[in-house]
């Protein structure tokens, strides 16, 4: 992407509306844009980096077996009144009529919807287990939408839906989600604590909150230290392994971790001093078995292997990118702007050209961004006739994890600058090596 094509409304000053760093530097980097309350558009930059956490969540939750469809977001109001909910949901549910008169909703989530197209076909335990999962957006008219996409009214979730025959096979789905989720933040660069929760008014009995530490984050949170050392479950780990998963659960949950909500004040003074940890955190993940909730009510039953008709066992499973793309800002940002991990980043590596209109300059800097989008890289071409100071300030900001500076003297020598933007780290290399560093 040249530059001077690109669509990236840069601020000048810092919004005065943000009160915390991500909501302040998504602004300024014109990744978003508040359209009316808690309402906001994804610009390209933020689109960018928006997709690569969303294909992340995709191929983990495929990895753990769960199957992708697609939920609208304007809902019947008839769903929600089989199940109870639509009395019980209250304010934040965003309530519609439509030109017959009938009652609609901007869904806030989709355990109904999606009971309801599982017992419209699913008659066997043959067909379990079923986890179905779609990444849409979702409406809950929040009280106090505040911190830009960190707690929005529309905002994108990613919610998962578990079918099984029995609530032991129910726990091994639950387990799946569970690490699935670990591995999912590990390679956003986050690391999550799972935290035993309540489970509000989705209902059920085995719960956790995935919470990242920041200081800026809405929930108080208690646990022990030794979270930080936990290894990440391996990416061929088995999904069908019932007691493999269950030993990583009982280890992700053997140590205290809790909300204020679920916490254990005793039980936390009983850690060590200088083992435990009080803190604040961002929930980025939620997880729930609620067993028969909605099966119940909406009659979603299958056919057991006795030949008698079960009601299935449900859990549900969400993650939300458009806070965790805040989330991952809060943790991973200096003084100069964002620092992406490169898992995320909008851009591999960004090249600055430093004297655009000066031939060398130029097609050094054409060289080298022909190469790097050849190998399959994501480059943003800085070929506008910015000062030098303008633009290393504008690719610090932005966050991409490599700069390629090309300035005259260098490039009159056949050379090129790397600069790492997370260490600061510089090296000069010939333009050929810079290329093969790049694309390896
Ligand atoms: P919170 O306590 O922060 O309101 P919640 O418990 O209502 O969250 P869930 O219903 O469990 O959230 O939703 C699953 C995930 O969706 C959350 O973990 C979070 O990542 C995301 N999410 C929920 N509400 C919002 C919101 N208003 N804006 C952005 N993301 C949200
Ligand atoms: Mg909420």
């Amino acid at each position: 992407m040249r530059l001077s094509r690109f669509f990236m409304p840069i601020l000048k000053e810092n919004p005065k509306e943000a009160e915390i760093v991500s909501h302040r530097l998504m602004l300024r980097t014109g990744m978003i844009r508040q359209q009316s309350q808690g309402i906001y558009s994804w610009l390209p930059l933020g689109k960018r980096v928006l997709d690569k956490v969303n294909a992340i969540i995709r191929e983990e939750q495929n990895r753990a077996g769960a199957i992708e469809l697609s939920m609208p977001t304007l809902q019947s109001a008839e769903l929600w009144q089989e199940s109870g909910r639509y009395e019980d949901y209250g304010k934040e549910m965003l309530r519609i009529r439509d030109r017959q008169d009938r009652p609609m909703l901007y869904g806030p989530t989709n355990e109904e919807m999606i009971t309801d197209i599982f017992r419209s076909s699913v008659k066997s335990y043959k067909s379990l287990p079923l986890n179905l999962y779609h990444i849409q957006l979702k409406f809950r008219d929040e009280i106090r939408p505040r911190f830009g996409t960190m707690r929005s009214r529309e905002f994108l979730m990613k919610d998962a839906y578990s079918f099984d025959l029995t609530q032991a096979d129910a726990i091994h789905s639950y387990n799946k989600m569970f690490v699935a989720y670990l591995r999912t933040f590990d390679r956003l660069g986050l690391r999550a604590i799972p935290m035993r929760a309540d489970t509000g008014p989705i209902g059920g009995n085995h719960s956790h909150e995935f919470i990242i530490l920041a200081d800026t984050g809405e929930s108080e949170v208690f646990c022990h230290k030794s979270f930080v050392d936990f290894d990440i479950p391996a990416v061929d780990t088995d999904f069908d392994s019932v007691e493999g998963l269950q030993a990583i659960f009982d280890k992700w949950t053997s140590v205290y971790a809790a909300t204020s909500e679920m916490h254990d004040a005793a039980a936390f003074d009983s850690i060590g001093e200088g083992e435990r940890l009080s803190a604040r955190g961002i929930e980025v993940g939620h997880i729930f078995y609620f067993g028969t909730k909605y099966s119940e009510p909406m009659g979603a039953k299958v056919q057991g292997p006795d030949g008698k008709e079960h009601l299935v066992h449900m859990g549900s499973y969400g993650i939300g990118p458009t806070r965790l793309v805040p989330a991952i800002i809060e943790a991973s940002h200096d003084e100069n702007g964002i620092i992406w991990p490169a898992s995320v980043a909008p851009f591999d590596a960004v090249v600055i050209n430093m004297k655009a209109g000066d031939q060398a300059c130029d097609s050094t800097c054409e060289r080298l961004y022909a190469a790097l989008q050849n190998a399959g890289k994501d480059v943003l071409y800085d070929d506008t006739d910015d000062r030098a100071g303008t633009k290393f300030a504008t690719a610090d900001l932005i966050g991409v994890p490599v700069q390629v500076i090309a300035g005259p003297r260098a490039v009159a020598a056949g050379e090129v600058e790397l600069k790492d933007r997370k260490t600061g780290a510089r090296e000069t290399l010939t333009i050929e090596a810079a290329i093969n560093k790049l694309t390896a």
